[in-house]
């Protein structure tokens, strides 16, 4: 699968015995290793399950949708790829079955197959194989490929055909097969346990794929005697046998971990790449820098709708912490549910923070507690930063309260309502599907003079990702602004109102793009970065 004389190596991550290992951590954290090595790298992740995209699931189900510059709804772990490596993630980034079979139906459809029956194999696995073969190319030298899911999952079992396959297309030493796996602590026996790895590749090796990297999530160090039986009973040579402790206080701690024990060189000689050296000490600065925060500690309340499900805002925790760490200090964050503060009040839930920060959500359970919370930001000066959803309900509270329009809203909660400061963006109307039809991507922005968000970027011109249906209503901009409502930018193509501000006020800001998907540890996105920043001069 070669283009000219350029090979493009493929390393496919697969996860065995339970789910919820951290592939995408792992996956993104081989990436970083790789990169600076100095190698050309492009992922993506394979997910079995029947939905299109994830655009359309409950973050409770599947956690926060992570939005692609070129605008497609994927999987959260393409999140770590992006804050991890630095490098952006596309469409072909995310494919699910449903997607696979999908194309493969709408092909049968128009005559595509000729005649054949359609079938697994080869016509679902080729179309798999078309997936793998997106992220190849001249300008990558290797492409890493997170298969979802565990195996012996039935719905993986397509997806390990595929890899076997193609990486007897591509060559055997142009390819590897990572398997990460657990390996449990038994308290009751005193002991690690391996048998349960030693199934899950067997199940692997039933289907053609002998991993070549064995990775070990457990909690207790791995010693050499378990080290060794891995290696016997999976067929993987003793030093290919990796631990993955459980990390103390980072997820960023994982990539020194693998390299401690050398998997970037080991993968590197296995394909026949030179090692070059590899420079981690900006990333060590890093660590360093979360472990000793140099001005202690901030609170920050994140009001939420999905708050139970750490996973539902997966991205704003972490530019939260890259915000920390811009600041020197350690970012503690109150999770409040936006229905106790309609309960309990906004007081009771908020009272003592630095900072209050209300992300994105869809429909209107509990959206009257987060316009109780944006009130309460504004009225006792605490610094506010409202993402999307969180910029509508600032809007909504201050043409609500300062301009005495008492039954403002959104038209997603309120379709009757005599003030919708937030309404239905014109393009959205008559839609009656819903997959992958949001206004969704990287959209240009143009900042405001004087405004915080100008100062924050430093710059005139942004370009930030979008995922809604609703937009702040022009007509009311008028009224907003007369009674001291700020515009911070605004996308100039379509007059959309993309921030809003308020002056006279330590740091209020809401942005109707999601920022948190362009933080990164190493570059923390200068909104967080201020927000933080505010939250640290209110201490
Ligand atoms: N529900 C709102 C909209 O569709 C906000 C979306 C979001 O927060 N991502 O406009």
């Amino acid at each position: 699968m070669s283009k000219g004389q350029h090979v493009t190596r493929h390393i496919f991550v697969t996860g065995g015995v339970v789910s919820s290992l951290g592939k995408g951590l792992t996956s993104a954290s081989l990436a970083l290793l790789l990169k600076r090595r100095g190698y050309r790298i492009r992922m993506q992740k394979l997910d079995p399950y029947l939905n299109v995209d994830p655009g359309t699931m409950s973050p409770y189900q599947h956690g926060e949708v992570y939005v692609t510059v070129d605008g497609a709804e994927t999987d959260l772990d393409l999140g770590h790829y992006e804050r991890f490596t630095g490098i952006p993630c596309t469409r072909v980034s995310n494919f699910t079955s449903g997607r696979i079979y999908g194309s493969v139906i709408a092909k049968e459809r128009a005559g595509g197959y000729l005649g054949k029956t359609v079938q697994v194999i080869p016509h679902i696995t080729d179309a798999i194989k078309e997936a793998i073969h997106a992220i190849d190319g001249d300008d990558v030298d290797i492409a890493i490929t997170e298969i979802g899911g565990t195996v012996g999952d039935i719905e993986s079992l397509p997806f390990l055909e595929a890899i076997r396959q193609y990486r007897q297309d591509i060559g055997r030493q142009n390819g590897l097969f990572v398997h990460l796996t657990l390996v449990p602590f038994l308290k009751a026996a005193g002991e690690m346990k391996t048998k349960p790895s030693q199934q899950s590749v067997g199940v692997l090796r039933s289907l053609g794929i002998f991993p070549d990297i064995l990775i070990c999530r457990c909690e207790q160090t791995l010693d050499q005697e378990h080290r060794d039986k891995l290696a016997l009973f999976c067929g993987v040579d003793r030093n290919k046998v990796i631990e993955e402790k459980d990390v103390d206080f980072s997820i960023y701690e994982v990539p020194l971990a693998l390299s401690r024990q050398d998997v970037d060189v080991f993968i590197l000689e296995m394909l026949g790449l030179h090692v070059h050296r590899v420079d981690m000490a900006d990333w060590h600065a890093m660590l360093d820098a979360m472990r000793a925060p140099a001005h202690g500690a901030v609170e920050i309340a994140v009001v939420g709708k999905y708050i139970s499900l750490r996973d539902s805002y997966k991205s704003v925790y972490e530019a939260l912490t890259h915000g920390g760490i811009a600041n020197g200090v350690q970012v503690r964050v109150r999770m409040v549910e936006s229905e106790d503060v309609e309960s309990a009040g906004a007081a009771a839930k908020l009272a003592g923070v630095q900072g209050i920060l209300v992300p994105g959500g869809f429909g209107d359970r509990g959206i009257e507690g987060m316009i109780q919370t944006a009130q309460y930001a504004r009225e006792n000066r605490i610094p506010y930063f409202g993402i999307c959803l969180g910029m509508q309900c600032a809007t909504i509270e201050f043409a609500r309260h300062v301009c005495k329009l008492a039954d403002a809203n959104s038209t997603e909660f309120d379709p009757a309502t005599q003030h919708p400061v937030i309404d239905l963006m014109e393009e959205q109307r008559g839609l009656t599907e819903k997959g992958a039809n949001m206004r969704l991507g990287a959209c240009p922005c143009r900042l405001r003079a004087g405004t915080l968000a100008r100062k924050a970027y430093g710059r005139d011109d942004i370009s930030e990702r979008h995922r809604h249906r609703y937009e702040f209503n022009n007509s009311f901009q008028e009224t907003l602004t007369a009674k001291g409502l700020v515009i911070g930018g605004v996308c100039e193509q379509r007059n959309l109102v993309e921030v809003i501000e308020l002056p006279d006020h330590p740091w209020f800001v809401g942005c109707q793009f999601h920022p948190e998907f362009q933080s990164t540890p190493l570059d923390a996105h200068p909104l967080f970065r201020d927000f933080i920043g505010a939250a640290l001069k209110k201490r």
